[in-house]
């Protein structure tokens, strides 16, 4: 089946007791036995399973092809919780271009914990090998990466990984099932914030891990998902389930007006350089070619001049919403150094651009008038 298929059927149960095509959401916390002490189903506590969940965990496997789905409270729960699985003393490697929040948990979290880190650029590949230890036991790739939208060889660097006995995890946010699929070139473990493209209308947070193989560590990060809890509601399972309906069509537009704005933005005079996959000058332009389906609806512009340029342009917007985040229906923009605060590796010049589902004429449009009111020599002294 096509994968439009596959998102619409791994959402769809239809209640076996009432016939309902929407399944419907399941509040209870707590399973009753019969006369005998038995559960009816295997539910007995919503912190270790509940129906809606379970769906949506089901869901998630089949979207990514993987053998098991878990679903977390935030996309931080799930990489915690897939961290907490390690021992100290183990070794993780990180990109230098990665969600904020990843190295950050590594460094105030885990490694007072006893967990090792290094920070590499991992599409570098002999960087990359350089920096696995003997106690390498993981691999965190983003890609494309955050904010600069760099491409990392999830083949190779699983091969690498698989070399010391270490895993390979993608956090496939930005990228989505729809456009690249890191469990079938090689990766172990997907995550998700399903905060942004899975549940697409930024009113849940949420966040998943997806394993090629259901084997003793799946199993130890499960026992840790239930131990500890950090658990989606059921309410916030069915948002999600119901994004993922219209994922695929919701990715697709997106991308396509994503594609029209980074020609645009590459050609106007008060822009440095535009980061997308789409562009034909990206770097890395035969890698995408291989591993991804489509280039995705984020992007990264670098206008000429400093941070104040940067602000004065998106501060000149009316379309775009200046906000954090991404994967929405509204197209927002984000000035990352400000946003990440005085540890910031992104540039100053960089705006990042969740592209949404308006008409491109107009987010163009908006993106224009913006960057020539920052060009024009009249206003060059305000
Ligand atoms: C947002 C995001 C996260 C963190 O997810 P939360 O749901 O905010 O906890 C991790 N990785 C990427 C790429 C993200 O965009």
């Amino acid at each position: 089946m096509h994968f439009d298929t596959l998102a619409l059927r791994a959402t769809h149960q239809p209640d076996t007791t009432t016939g309902a095509v929407v399944p419907p959401i399941h509040l209870s916390t707590t399973y009753a036995r019969n006369e005998a002490n038995e559960l009816p189903a295997n539910y007995i506590y919503t912190r270790t399973n509940n129906p809606t969940r379970e769906a949506l965990e089901k869901a998630l496997a089949v979207l990514e092809g993987g053998a098991i789905g878990m679903a977390f409270g935030s996309g931080q729960a799930a990489t915690m919780t897939l961290l907490q699985a390690l021992r100290p003393g183990d070794h993780v490697l990180v990109s230098t271009d990665a969600y904020f929040g990843t190295p950050a948990l590594l460094e105030q979290v885990f490694h007072p914990w006893g967990l090792t880190y290094t920070r590499v650029d991992l599409s570098d590949l002999s960087a990359v090998q350089a920096s696995i230890h003997e106690n390498t036991r993981l691999i965190w790739c983003e890609t494309p990466s955050n904010p600069r939208l760099t491409i990392q060889d999830l083949a190779a660097i699983s091969e690498m990984a698989h070399a010391v006995g270490a895993l390979c995890v993608c956090d496939n946010t930005w990228a989505t099932p729809v456009i690249q699929r890191p469990l079938s070139i090689g990766c172990d473990v997907v995550m998700h914030s399903t905060t942004k493209y899975l549940s697409g209308h930024s009113d849940v947070l949420g966040g998943a891990l997806i394993f090629k193989e259901d084997n003793d560590f799946t199993q130890r990060v499960r026992q840790i998902q239930g131990l500890s809890g950090a658990v989606p509601s059921p309410f916030d399972c069915w948002l999600v389930s119901r994004g993922i309906k219209t994922l695929s069509v919701r990715v697709r537009a997106q991308s396509a007006t994503a594609q029209r704005i980074a020609e645009f933005l590459d050609g106007h005079p008060a822009v440095e350089i535009v980061h997308y996959p789409g562009l034909s000058h990206h770097p890395d332009r035969a890698l995408i070619d291989r591993q991804m389906s489509g280039t995705g609806a984020m992007l990264s512009v670098r206008v000429k001049g400093g941070a104040a340029e940067a602000l004065q342009f998106i501060g000149k917007l009316k379309l775009l919403i200046r906000a954090t985040s991404l994967g929405g229906v509204e197209s927002l923009i984000e000035h990352r150094a400000s946003a990440e605060g005085p540890n910031s590796t992104s540039p100053v010049n960089l705006l990042r651009i969740s592209v949404g589902l308006e008409h491109p004429d107009d987010l163009i449009d908006d993106l224009r008038q913006a960057l020539d009111w920052i060009i024009n020599p009249a206003n060059k002294a305000a």
